[in-house]
């Protein structure tokens, strides 16, 4: 089975790969939306900075998601504040906000803000949407009941969505611009304080970042149980009238995601759960028993028949609360990742506060990540 995003426009020219030793101010592991925004924040405070990627730009999880630019943490609004409290869950939500809109100015082009739904599949859910919507008002973030052709459940107004990979592609070019140096295709194999050893080349560097979220505790082992990888699939149609869908969707707990492009093709992404602990895997190859699902809702729920152009997946992690792991995983070397599912705007918030922590020894964005909730991370 094909493995290519919908995203991808095919107009990326390769980046070198790292072939001499180098030297900088920070190291950047992870060209994802995560590494590209803690790239664009260190060289706001005038570092040399070096970015690698065992990959492409965006080759992960980072360009090949569903596209949701959604405020919050992946729990729910009304389980953050159960777990966090009121005052760093609404914190959170709200620098997630501001985070939103920063995010959609940095590829106006390829970004839209129509406002998002979250729709409830049976009567336990629609309460948790009440639930939700309730401590949202409580703590003043806008939400409105919504009852249409999607279904019964939330409205929220700031709902954003963007082409991911294009996004990144125009971070990693701007940060080229700005002085960064980035590599592609070089595989970190080890990392410690000041020294990052890759396939072919060593860097020495003041400040070390590692911002993968996928496959973390292979390159960090001792973060296994912290975070824990898996693979997210989905597919895109050719374009389509059949339905007119203006809003992103997610469903089922958000365990579904859906929206129609401009160009009118669907994507859809979700049943990680159906397949129980096979998803809980470092591969991504897409596979017939969640595509099926997929393409079986894509047919009988959403009711489109158009050919499906396009089947990818990708690693994301897991943590094992409700925030991401943020913390100085070694002496020496910050890790940020773990983003359960919805790393887009959370991701690039991690990638801010962890260069600042890091160079500056404060952030109050990692302030808010990094104390650990009661019982959890
Ligand atoms: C199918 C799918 C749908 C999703 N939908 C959404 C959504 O709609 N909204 C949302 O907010 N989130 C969504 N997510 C989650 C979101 O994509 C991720 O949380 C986010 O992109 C993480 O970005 P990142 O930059 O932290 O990590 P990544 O995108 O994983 O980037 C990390 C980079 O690190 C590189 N790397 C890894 N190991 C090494 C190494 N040893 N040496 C060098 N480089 C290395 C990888 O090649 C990768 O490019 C989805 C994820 C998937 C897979």
């Amino acid at each position: 089975m094909e493995n290519t995003p919908l995203w991808d426009d095919g107009r990326w020219q390769a980046l070198p790969s790292l072939r001499e030793n180098v030297e900088a101010d920070v190291c950047v592991i992870g060209l994802g939306g995560s590494g590209l925004s803690a790239i664009h924040r260190a060289l706001e405070l005038k570092q040399r900075v070096i970015g690698l990627d065992a990959g492409m730009v965006a080759g992960g999880a980072a360009g090949r998601n569903g596209g949701f630019v959604m405020a919050g943490l992946a729990a729910f609004y009304h389980d953050a504040v159960a777990d966090l409290g009121r005052e760093r869950a609404s914190a959170i939500y709200q620098l997630s906000l501001e985070q939103t809109d920063k995010i959609l100015l940095e590829a106006p082009e390829v970004s839209r803000q129509p406002g998002s739904l979250r729709i409830a599949l049976s009567d336990d859910e629609l309460e948790d949407c009440r639930l939700e919507a309730e401590a949202l008002r409580l703590d003043g973030f806008a939400v409105e009941d919504y009852k249409g052709p999607e279904g019964q459940g939330l409205l929220f107004p700031k709902g954003s969505v963007f082409n991911p990979l294009i996004r990144c592609r125009t971070l990693a070019l701007s940060a080229l611009e700005k002085g960064a140096q980035l590599f592609e295709n070089s595989c970190v194999i080890d990392v410690k304080a000041n020294h990052v050893h890759t396939d072919h080349a060593q860097i020495s560097a003041k400040y070390i970042i590692v911002a993968v979220d996928g496959r973390l505790e292979l390159l960090l082992p001792e973060l296994t149980g912290q975070v824990r990888t898996a693979r997210l699939q989905m597919l895109g149609t050719e374009p389509t009238t059949e339905v007119s869908v203006p809003r992103p969707v997610y469903l089922r707990y958000g365990y579904e995601y859906y929206q129609q492009l401009a160009s009118g093709s669907i994507t859809l992404g979700g049943f990680r759960d159906k397949a129980k602990e096979t998803e809980w895997t470092k591969d991504i190859a897409p596979t017939e028993f969640i595509q099926n699902h997929l393409t079986s809702f894509l047919r009988n729920h959403i009711g489109v028949q158009a050919p499906i152009s396009h089947r990818w997946a990708a690693s994301v992690s897991y943590s094992k609360g409700v925030l991401p792991y943020f913390g100085e995983a070694r002496p020496g070397v910050w890790a940020i990742g773990g983003y359960s599912g919805t790393g887009n705007v959370i991701g690039a918030l991690c990638g801010l506060g962890v260069v600042e922590k890091a160079v500056k020894g404060s952030s109050s964005i990692a302030d808010l990540f990094m104390a650990a909730p009661s019982g959890l991370n």
